[in-house]
Parts: structure tokens; C-alpha cells; sequence
């Protein structure tokens, strides 16, 4: 049951980026599509992952919150990867 899950959830969580920002115009990639986010991203992965759960519900809370991180560095990793790739910071 739980790989369904985490796969359910990761094809739905990737699109995050694009409903925070989306792509209506050839410079959507601000804030939540940055270089910076992406590091903020990966600081509050490592400290969910380091974090010890003490019971089912922050198991599972746990486990959705690393499937939603890592599939939010999955779409950016691919939109860093077109020629257009990533703002170091976006713009405010
Ligand atoms: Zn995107």
C-alpha cells in the first residue's frame, strides 16, 4: 500500500511548482522555481528526514512530507535542466 501511495502522491506533489507559479508566461520561474528555494527545500528535507517519529500519525506525516519534497526537487531538477533552467533567487 505504501509505494502506491508514495507514487500517488509524488505524481500529484510534482506539479506543485507550476500551481504555485504557473506557466503562463516564459518567465514564471520566480521564488518557488530559485536556486534558494531549492536549498530551503533540501535544509527542511534533511530536518524532516532526522526527525524521529513518536507515533503512526507523524509517521505518516513524516513519510508525505519527504514525498513531497523530493518530488517538488524532481520538477525543479527538470526545469534546471531545460535552457531556461532556474533564477538564482526570482524576483519579490
Ligand atoms: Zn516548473
Amino acid at each position: 500500500m505504501k509505494p502506491f501511495v508514495g507514487a500517488v502522491l509524488s505524481a500529484s506533489l510534482t506539479k506543485l511548482p507550476d500551481v504555485l507559479e504557473p506557466a503562463i508566461h516564459p518567465n514564471h520561474r520566480q521564488f518557488f522555481h530559485s536556486v534558494a528555494f531549492a536549498g530551503l527545500l533540501g535544509l527542511v528535507a534533511h530536518k524532516i528526514y532526522r526527525w524521529e517519529p513518536k507515533n503512526k500519525d507523524d509517521e505518516t506525516v513524516r513519510f508525505v512530507l519527504l514525498v513531497g519534497a523530493a518530488a517538488y526537487a524532481i520538477h525543479l531538477l527538470l526545469d534546471a535542466s531545460t535552457p531556461k533552467c532556474l533564477p538564482l533567487f526570482g524576483t519579490f
